[in-house]
């Protein structure tokens, strides 16, 4: 049973509506300031796109263009038909502007509300998200969603952990929108109050709007007593509602209906062989207002093989690896901080947050993870401290093929956001950023 029939298409079907609106979508395009001079240096006619089969005839659109195209350049329609706008968050530069028409919000909402449904997400179900308003997608975007499929919806917005857990248990939550590393603070929330999250009345958490492993999804669902599935999407594909676990919680449905995807590798932008690593690019197949064609991402992820047993022929993708620009090259070694992140979450007496900082000492780069002990664990024998630093370090290099500097730190002593986690601190200096 799906939310909307195009779920349960087959490929072909799919392919048939993925070709037509691109078509539409690339002479759309054509009528924004921005692509029209895009498409005339680069000499591209619209009317050449015919097809799926001609999508590399178009250009990729990055991030610095939409930039460069601040405020409302990518505009294909007057700004008086435009009834929202929305801004990246910003993690890794000046923002950028999407806006929507009412019928792109229709859509969105859609979009999202089919996520919901997926799941298990019915309207009797009540709904908190703990996301933040405002700018950020995650706020109004997955609200809007919810509503649409018919839930009590409580727009509790970013911190305030206490009202949260109050909200949590008055109205009997059943489902929550909440970013991993926030769901593993307001765990230890609870646990200063001396409550256990199990008794709420949670059965389902979106999780999503930053890079997270498997081991923190899974100390979620443990600490919380509930499912909990993998949302992504970014503020130039609308925001939430991009690609989202099926019950069978392996990739992520990418929803193709409405956005175009490839896989390239970023050096060449050249497509990725099936199942390989590389680039997420996509394309707005259904945005009237703003389209957006080929946009890399810079998430780095892949397409999984193979048909899913939950039905759907949309495309999985795998757990977002990281941005291209989250690398960090230390000693020569590629380090991505998800790798960290594994290890350390998979130890059970490490606590909820963790810290990596780069620092230079003479002409050496070094990786100091500072990591945050469970309190029951943070015992005053220094043996057994020494003991478990030991352990950490031990299982870091054999991850990262370098030895880093372990530090451990009392529960709730490491700094928290309420927003997207900084995992990385780079004390290295100029030019090395
Ligand atoms: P910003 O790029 O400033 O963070 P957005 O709020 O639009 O702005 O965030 C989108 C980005 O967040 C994505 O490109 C991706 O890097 C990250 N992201 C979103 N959802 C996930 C997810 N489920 N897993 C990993 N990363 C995610
Ligand atoms: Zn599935």
């Amino acid at each position: 049973m799906y939310f909307d029939p195009v779920e349960g298409l087959d490929r072909q079907s799919l392919e048939e509506i993925q070709s037509e609106r691109l078509r539409d979508i690339v002479r759309q395009a054509a009528c924004s300031p921005f692509y029209s001079r895009v498409f005339q240096e680069q000499g591209v006619d619209p009317l050449d796109v015919r097809g799926l089969s001609d999508l590399a005839l178009l250009p990729l659109t990055s991030k610095e263009d939409l930039r460069a195209s601040y405020p409302d350049k990518m505009l294909c329609r007057p700004i008086s038909e435009m009834v929202r706008l929305h801004a990246s968050s910003g993690t890794t530069g000046a923002a950028t502007v999407v806006f929507h028409t009412a019928k792109d919000l229709r859509t969105w909402a859609d979009l999202v509300a089919r996520c919901f449904y997926m799941v298990g997400v019915r309207p009797h179900d009540v709904f908190q998200n703990m996301s933040g308003y405002g700018l950020f997608t995650g706020g109004l975007g997955i609200h809007y969603g919810a509503e649409r499929l018919g839930c009590l919806t409580i727009p509790a917005g970013a911190g305030n952990s206490k009202r949260q857990i109050k909200l949590l248990q008055d109205f009997q939550v059943t489902t929550i929108h909440i970013i991993p590393s926030y769901a593993l603070h307001l765990a230890t929330v609870f646990e200063g109050l001396g409550l256990d999250p199990r008794d709420l009345f949670l059965k389902t958490a979106l999780i999503g709007a930053e890079p997270h492993t498997e081991e923190v999804r899974r100390r979620i669902e443990g600490i919380y007593g509930l499912k909990a599935y993998n949302s992504y999407g970014l503020s130039e594909m609308n925001g939430p509602g991009v690609a989202f676990e099926c019950p069978e919680q392996h990739g992520m449905h990418l929803w193709e209906d409405a956005f175009l995807p490839e896989i390239v590798d970023p050096a060449t932008l050249q497509p990725m062989a099936e199942g390989q690593v590389g680039e997420l690019v996509l394309t707005t197949l259904t945005r009237e207002g703003m389209p957006i064609l080929r946009y890399r991402t810079r998430d780095l992820t892949r397409f999984l093989p193979g048909p899913c047993p939950c039905g759907r022929v949309h495309r999985r993708i795998d757990r977002i690896l990281g941005r291209s620009d989250d690398m960090i090259i230390i000693k020569g070694v590629n380090i991505f901080p998800m790798q960290v992140e594994r290890v350390l979450m998979g130890i059970p007496e490490v606590g909820q947050n963790y810290l990596i900082i780069l620092e230079r000492k003479g002409f050496l780069d070094q990786i100091k993870v500072k990591v945050e002990v469970k309190s029951e664990f943070f015992v005053e024998d220094m043996r057994v401290l020494k003991g478990l630093q030991d352990r950490i370090t031990g299982l870091l290099r054999d991850e990262l093929l370098i030895t880093p500097k372990v530090e451990l730190v009392e529960a709730k002593s490491l700094p928290q956001s309420e927003g997207k986690a900084q995992r990385v601190m780079d004390l290295r200096g100029e030019g090395h950023g």
